[in-house]
């Protein structure tokens, strides 16, 4: 196997697998790869590459031309296109790829969720009136602002990329972690509903907790389908798969 390494980033895990990786194997080339789409990335000390590969094809020409051996895609789960462009390149180059799926979040009692399959489903399942909580992407949130039925809060990491509705209200930062924060939230733009991507992990679990407590409805976009690929529920599962791929080869 080649000894370069490339990882599609823009998880928590995929920070934490890139720096276990440079620890774990000096001797191999390893290049961490974003979208571009958060630009204030903190420094990973790592050789870093930003921004698209030009679909499925310009992926796999990547791979060919910078002599990958090995993709590990740590993308978001609903990175969908980058995820399925992944193992179309991988396929074309005949090398492996791992997929981090981390299990997607499951109702517990007490929460009240209705669960839809896209961001257009969500915008329309909210009521007329419905004070939203949008906890959905800069290139997401103007699904819900052809409502003009509606009020939201929405909240991004970076700004969208069209203005919001004048009588909404925006904040630009990194989910809290704690959903006594989100309750805060919640209550002082009195929220009627929260939407959310069914993201899994802990990051961005607060505001469920906070919908929870608050006895609000959750408006749940489920994940995604994937093409099939070698898939690990967590960073230690995706390093294992490493290890056992590099002692193959
Ligand atoms: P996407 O729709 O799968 O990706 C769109 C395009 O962006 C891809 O086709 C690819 O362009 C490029 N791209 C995506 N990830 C890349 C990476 N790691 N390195 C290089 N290029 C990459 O995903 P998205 O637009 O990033 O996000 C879709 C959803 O996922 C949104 O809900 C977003 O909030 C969420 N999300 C994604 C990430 C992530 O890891 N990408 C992180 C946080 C949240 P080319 O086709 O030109 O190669």
């Amino acid at each position: 196997m080649a000894d370069h390494i490339l990882l599609l980033a823009g998880t928590l895990e995929a920070r934490q697998i890139a720096g276990e990786l440079a620890r774990t194997y000096p001797e191999m080339r390893l290049t961490v790869s974003f979208a571009g789409v958060v630009l204030d990335l903190p420094g990973l000390g790592l050789p870093t590459r930003i921004g698209g590969f030009g679909g499925a094809n310009g992926f796999a020409d990547y791979l060919r031309t910078e002599n990958v051996g090995l993709v590990i895609d740590a993308t978001h789960p609903f990175a969908a296109q980058m995820s399925t462009n992944a193992v179309k390149a991988c396929d074309i180059n005949g090398i492996p790829l791992i997929r981090l799926e981390r299990p997607a979040w499951a109702a517990a009692p007490g929460d009240n969720w209705q669960h839809v399959g896209s961001m257009a489903d969500a915008a329309a399942a909210l009521p007329a009136g419905a004070r939203a909580f949008l906890a959905v992407g800069r290139k997401e949130v103007f699904r819900f602002t052809e409502r003009a039925d509606i009020y939201g809060l929405a909240r991004m990491i970076e700004a969208p990329v069209a203005a919001l509705p004048e009588h909404w209200d925006l904040v630009l930062a990194r989910p809290p972690a704690t959903a006594d924060a989100e309750i805060d939230l919640l209550r002082a733009h009195a929220i009627s509903h929260v939407v959310s991507k069914n993201s899994g992990g802990t990051r961005s679990y607060a505001k469920i907790e906070a919908a929870r407590r608050l006895e609000l409805p959750v408006i749940m976009i489920d994940r995604p389908n994937l093409p099939e690929t070698i898939t690990a529920p967590d960073k230690t599962t995706v390093l294992a798969l490493v290890k056992t791929l590099l002692s193959q080869s």
